[in-house]
C-alpha cells in the first residue's frame, strides 16, 4: 500500500485502509440484515462515487433485494458547485417499496436533500440512507444518515469510488488531501 499518492499536482496521504473499510461494511450489513429481515428492499446506488461501496455492501447483504442506480453530479475539482445535476434517472416504481439509498459521502447534504425530496414524492413504504462517509462539519442542511460507515472531518478524500476530476476511483484505500 502506498502511504502517499499524487493526483494532478495534489498529494494525498493514506486515511482509511481497505481492510478497515471491509470490516466496517460487514458491520453495517449485519445491522441491515436484521433491520430488513422478512423484507425485500430496493437499493438505490448513487453513481458514480458509490459504485465500489455498493458492490461490497451487497455482497454482505443476506437478503432478497433489488438494485438500481441513479447518477448525479455536483463537484468540480475539490469544491461542490452547490448545484446537483441528475444525469441518469430512475425507471422503476418506488411506490410501497422499502428503499435504501446508498451514497459514497454526505458533505453539504444538498445532494441527499434533493434526492430525498424526489424519492418521497414516489411514496415508498420506507426510506433509509446508507453512506460510507459523513462529514458533519460541512452539513448545510439537516440530514439523517441511518447507516454511516465513518464520520470524518472536513477534508477532501479520494479512493474507493471517490474521485478528483475523474481520477482515483479505483484506489482500494481512502486517501485524504495533504495540507
Ligand atoms: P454534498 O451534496 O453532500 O455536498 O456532496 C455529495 C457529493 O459530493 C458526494 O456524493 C461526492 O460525490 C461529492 N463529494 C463530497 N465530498 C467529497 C470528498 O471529500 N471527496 C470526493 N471525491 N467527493 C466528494
Amino acid at each position: 500500500m502506498k502511504p502517499v499518492i499524487s493526483i494532478g499536482n495534489r498529494e494525498f496521504s493514506i486515511y482509511i485502509e481497505a481492510a478497515q473499510i471491509q470490516t466496517r461494511i460487514k458491520e453495517l450489513a449485519e445491522v441491515m440484515n436484521t433491520d430488513y429481515a422478512q423484507k425485500k428492499p430496493l437499493i438505490i446506488s448513487v453513481l458514480n462515487g458509490a459504485f465500489m461501496f455498493t458492490a461490497d455492501l451487497l455482497r454482505s447483504l443476506d437478503l432478497p433485494c433489488n438494485l438500481t442506480f441513479i447518477r448525479l453530479s455536483s463537484y468540480q475539482g475539490t469544491d461542490t458547485t452547490g448545484m446537483v445535476k441528475t444525469i441518469m434517472g430512475l425507471n422503476e416504481s418506488l411506490q410501497n417499496r422499502d428503499v435504501i439509498l446508498v451514497e459514497d459521502i454526505v458533505d453539504t447534504g444538498i445532494t441527499l436533500q434533493k434526492l430525498l425530496e424526489q424519492i418521497q414524492q414516489e411514496k415508498p413504504a420506507s426510506l433509509r440512507i446508507c453512506a460510507l462517509l459523513v462529514k458533519p462539519d460541512k452539513h448545510q442542511v439537516p440530514v439523517k444518515v441511518d447507516y454511516a460507515g465513518f464520520t470524518i472531518p472536513d477534508n477532501f478524500v479520494v479512493g474507493y469510488g471517490l474521485d478528483l476530476d475523474g481520477q482515483g476511483r479505483n484506489l482500494p484505500h481512502i486517501y485524504q488531501l495533504k495540507s
